[in-house]
């Protein structure tokens, strides 16, 4: 006689992280749900039916996705999805989506599978929103690394020495395999990459750790501040994640390491 597992039905909302083909007729799709956290699922024939699932999984998409679980099996089925928002810029515009898509593979990479957390469904969404409204993609990549990295329990400390537990007086110097700063009576020459974090710098990010993302648009840094914090971070998240990511090299190579900003990249 088979045995019978409970099928359990549920809905959730969801951002697509990405989808990719999955044998003949499927999509294996990872996506981010408000309730459950970073999740797999598969879509059963979800390269023939348009019906079911028309657009859903592009990566950027909100959607409500229809799920079927049954007990001791890994993989959610998806069966069906409402597509509730699906933001056009993130598609037509290589500057945009190039940030947006580091946005959603830091998720991927630094999120834990299953875990409900809805401050970052919240963050990833705003953070969606904000780049469709036009707002610079560079800037708003830097405030979601910085948001994220701490809702995920990974903040970095930049406000203290590591060493001997001072206010740094001037510049310190960030270690990225200790995620922390050391000022300069305290620094060792070593192998280690070290990036110059400006009191400036320091400022910046415990200011925008603490401010509403709605509100972030108020926050002017220098490019100097820019520079620094993107660099401190790039290496940094290379450390937790134990490997470059993709879309980072990508979008590496769309501002050609030179940061600029929103008003000038039209030139
Ligand atoms: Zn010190």
């Amino acid at each position: 006689m088979a045995k019978k597992y409970n099928l359990m039905k549920s809905k959730t909302e969801s951002i697509i992280l990405s989808s990719m083909n999955l044998g003949e007729a499927d999509k294996l799709v990872t996506f981010f749900s408000i309730d459950r956290g970073l999740q797999k699922g598969v879509a059963k024939n979800a390269r023939k039916s348009f019906r079911r699932f028309g657009a859903a999984f592009e990566a950027f998409t909100t959607c409500r996705l229809y799920l079927h679980e049954r007990e001791f099996q890994d993989l959610i089925r998806i069966e069906s999805a409402d597509i509730l928002f699906q933001p056009r810029m993130l598609c037509t515009d290589l500057y945009y989506s190039a940030a947006g898509s580091v946005m959603l593979e830091l998720v991927k990479e630094l999120a834990p599978l299953h875990e409900p957390n809805s401050d970052t469904y919240a963050l990833l969404s705003q953070a969606i929103a904000l780049l469709e409204n036009g707002e610079d993609p560079l800037f708003l990549l830097r405030i979601f690394e910085i948001k994220l990295l701490s809702l995920l329990g990974y903040q970095p400390k930049l406000d203290y020495c590591l060493s001997c537990n001072t206010i740094p007086k001037g510049t310190a110097i960030f270690l990225s395999m200790k995620g922390g700063v050391v000022c300069s009576d305290c620094m060792v020459s070593s192998g280690d990459a070290q990036f110059r974090i400006s009191r400036g710098s320091s400022g910046f990010y415990y200011q925008a750790l603490r401010m509403d993302m709605e509100k972030i648009s108020r926050l002017k840094p220098s490019p100097e501040i820019m520079q620094e914090l993107g660099q401190a971070f790039s290496s940094y998240l290379i450390q937790l994640m134990n490997k470059r990511l993709k879309s980072m090299e990508f979008l590496r190579a769309v501002y050609k390491e030179i940061p600029v900003s929103a008003g000038e990249r039209g030139a």
